[in-house]
């Protein structure tokens, strides 16, 4: 449910709703836009009445959202979400993009690839350092080694750092280094890690599940947020098909379905949606036309050599070049770069 107040509605009476909400036993999630305040009303509230709360002063009307996930929709949040990452604004008008290694492999490998990305325009440096690998017997990442070295490429370059986290237990540790926690695809329904990356204040980048709907992907950002976490950002990373040609297939229509149904950003991933390096460029620029916030993609100094990921990964000129064609692009999309 949804409580929307009227526009001159006064703090007092905002307060006197939250209040009614509360001795109801549910929480509330005030929201303030610019044109007017919404409470949400988190919990089961399948009991609650519209009158209860239709009829108190500064109410304008009661709506029920549909859709299971509230905190993550538009209905509740009209205005788009923005999530700031040192001075990084993902979300708004500018297209931001996260490049970097699959892995952190080295000091050399994650600064030299840091310091190419971010002259050809990169907001964000990505690299893993605890990577789920399907096999046990693949290069699992350099773990705190790799969180220190993503740090000093920080350090160096002045990039953000996104990195994975794939347990509860890891939360703090990767969240003493990094700026934007990753939740990968193959954890995105992994609860108790939603819970715990939703207790930070850092922002949380969620990967589409591989076998996963958008309605259950959307609950699982709902786990994020109902844990007092706002910052989410969501990718698009490809998902199972019957076709086997590329390593998964990227669900264009997600992106704008995503933009209607939610005010988090959203953001694709054309490396691991497509598994081959030469597709990463063509499908980079239709999901920054289906209306995609960001992209995130793989760059490594030698892919040939890469631990992971070598064959969907970009050497730095190809994401120069990449990145020259999208800054051509983008104010076309009415964005800028
Ligand atoms: C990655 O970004 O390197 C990664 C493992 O992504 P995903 O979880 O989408 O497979
Ligand atoms: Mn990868």
């Amino acid at each position: 449910m949804i409580i929307v107040m009227k526009h001159q509605a006064t703090p007092e009476e905002v307060q006197h709703v939250v209040n009614q909400v509360e001795a109801r036993g549910y929480r509330a999630h005030v929201s303030h836009g610019t044109e007017r305040t919404i409470i949400g009303v988190v919990g089961d509230d399948r009991p609650l009445e519209d009158h209860h709360f239709e009829l108190l002063p500064g109410v304008e009307k009661v709506l029920r959202v549909l859709q299971p996930f509230k905190l993550a929709s538009r209905d509740f949040h009209p205005e788009d979400t923005m999530v700031n990452v040192r001075g990084v604004t993902i979300g708004g008008r500018e297209i931001v993009v996260i490049a970097g290694p699959c892995a952190v492999e080295s000091r050399s490998q994650i600064l030299e690839t840091a310091f190419a990305v971010k002259e050809a325009g990169a907001r964000i440096l990505r690299g893993g350092a605890y990577k789920p690998r399907t096999s046990p017997y693949s290069f699992q990442g350099l773990g705190e080694q790799g969180l220190e070295l993503l740090a000093e490429a920080r350090e160096a370059t002045g990039l953000p750092i996104i990195t994975e986290v794939m347990s509860p237990e890891d939360v703090p540790i990767v969240g003493k280094y990094t700026d934007i926690f990753q939740i990968g695809t193959r954890n995105m329904q992994n609860y108790a890690l939603l819970q715990a990356v939703g207790r930070t204040s850092i922002p949380v980048f969620l990967k589409r599940g591989m076998m996963n709907t958008v309605q259950e992907w959307l609950m699982s950002a709902e786990y994020v947020l109902s844990s007092g976490n706002s910052q989410v950002i969501l990718c698009e990373r490809g998902i199972r098909t019957f076709e086997t040609a590329t390593r998964n297939t990227l669900d264009i229509n997600a992106i704008p379905l995503l933009k209607q149904w939610t005010h988090l950003p959203v953001f694709a991933d054309p490396s691991h949606g497509t598994g081959k390096w030469d597709l990463v460029a063509p499908v980079a620029r239709a999901c920054l036309a289906a209306g995609a916030d960001g992209l995130i993609i793989e760059v490594h100094p030698h892919p040939e050599q890469a631990l992971s990921d070598g064959s969907q990964s970009l050497k730095p000129e190809r994401f120069r070049e990449l990145m020259e064609s999208l800054r051509q692009l983008v104010p076309a999309l009415g964005r800028t770069m």
